[in-house]
């Protein structure tokens, strides 16, 4: 297994006398602003003019600037943007501020691996990504805690640059919880490729389709979205404490059986095969150049079928049920910013 770092493997004078410049102030940008600085960096924030966020981050007490000016005043420089953002940011706003010795850091290796950013060979290239929402990032550092995270190095022209990477990492309150050494290409690669099949795209399918066949068959759409979606939770809580067998552990002989007898029918060879073939779409970069050549022409088809998926009944069921269970209220009400981020 790869080498994990924690916090006496990583030293924050590899910071110290540096500016560190958050470009963006979204889900990642503000936890990673906050976080450095209450670790004691000297943070200043980049903004494209009219941005929403400007009044909030200087009400937090951050210096804004534009991307340019922000880049020259920093020595680290990190690509908390949108991803299909970053190249035009770089292109145009970026480069002409950038200088031999700087860092240009990256929370998702994308646009360097797909090469769509393509760096000057005398600055340092790193990764910090933490493997959670921003607001988790922010959470838990407040309660002494962190989030796993990865970090890598892509061009390391100063011969500091892994140093620089967990400065940062323990600056975020990675450290805390531990730090893997990957790289841009394997991050990028399998982030897409989690988000795609199992994590995002996979999930909600598999609820969907789950929740269709209850109620073509006339059973009621409250009990599909319990079966479906509500009961999932319960059950992944279970996986993620202490893996599949442990989840089985506390399930009935019946619903063991018909897990160990089913469930490779309804993720059979097929389906299998089509990951396999998602998979060849994110390494070729197929994936890439297809969203790029998406967002470009104005998210048309993104934003159809994001709305085809409000529309599916299971939302109105869903929002109905929610609302008569108290405790979810609230609960839904608190992770607000957490849901926002989970949007972006
Ligand atoms: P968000 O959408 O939450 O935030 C984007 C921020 O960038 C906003 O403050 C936005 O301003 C600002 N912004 C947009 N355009 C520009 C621009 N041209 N110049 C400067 N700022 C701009 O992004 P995320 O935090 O979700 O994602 C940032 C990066 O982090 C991505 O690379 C993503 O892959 C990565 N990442 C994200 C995770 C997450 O939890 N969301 C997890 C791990 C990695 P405005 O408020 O005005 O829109
Ligand atoms: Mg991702």
């Amino acid at each position: 297994m790869a080498r994990v770092y924690y916090d006496k493997d990583a030293d924050l004078k590899h910071l110290r006398g540096k500016t560190v410049a958050i470009l963006g102030f979204g889900s990642q940008g503000h936890a990673h602003a906050l976080n450095l600085r209450d670790s004691g960096a000297n943070v200043i924030i980049g903004l494209y003019p009219g941005s929403k966020s400007i009044p909030v981050a200087k009400k937090l007490g951050f210096k804004v600037f534009d991307n340019t000016e922000a880049t020259r005043r920093a020595d680290v420089i990190m690509f908390t943007i949108p991803d299909m953002v970053q190249q035009y940011v770089y292109d145009k706003q970026v480069k002409r501020s950038l200088a031999k010795g700087k860092t240009l850091a990256f929370a998702h290796g994308l646009n360097i691996h797909f090469k769509l950013i393509k760096p000057p060979k005398n600055v340092d290239v790193i990764m910090i990504a933490p493997k959670g929402p921003g607001h988790t990032v922010r959470s838990q550092y407040l309660t002494g805690r962190g989030v796993p995270t990865l970090i890598a190095i892509q061009q390391n022209s100063s011969g500091s640059a892994k140093k620089t990477a967990l400065a940062y990492a323990k600056g975020i309150g990675g450290t805390r919880a531990g730090v893997f050494e990957t790289t841009f290409k394997e991050e990028t690669e399998t982030d897409l490729f989690g988000e795609q099949a199992v994590l995002c795209g996979g999930a909600t399918a598999l609820i969907q389709a789950g929740y269709e066949t209850l109620v073509e068959a006339g059973y009621a759409p409250e009990m599909a979205y319990f079966e479906c979606l509500h009961e999932l939770k319960l059950i992944v809580d279970l996986i993620n404490e202490s893996g599949i067998s442990g989840m089985r552990f506390s399930i009935s002989e019946t619903a063991k059986y018909g897990d160990v007898t089913r469930g490779p029918r309804v993720i059979n060879k097929r389906v299998k095969g089509e990951m396999k073939k998602i998979l060849k779409e994110i390494q070729t970069g197929k994936f890439t150049r297809e969203w790029v050549r998406e967002y470009q022409g104005g998210r048309k088809n993104y934003f159809r079928l994001l709305k085809a998926g409000e529309n599916h009944r299971i939302e109105t069921v869903g929002k109905k049920l929610r609302a008569l269970m108290p405790w979810m209220k609230k609960k839904n009400k608190s992770i607000k910013g957490v849901q926002a981020a989970y949007q972006a």
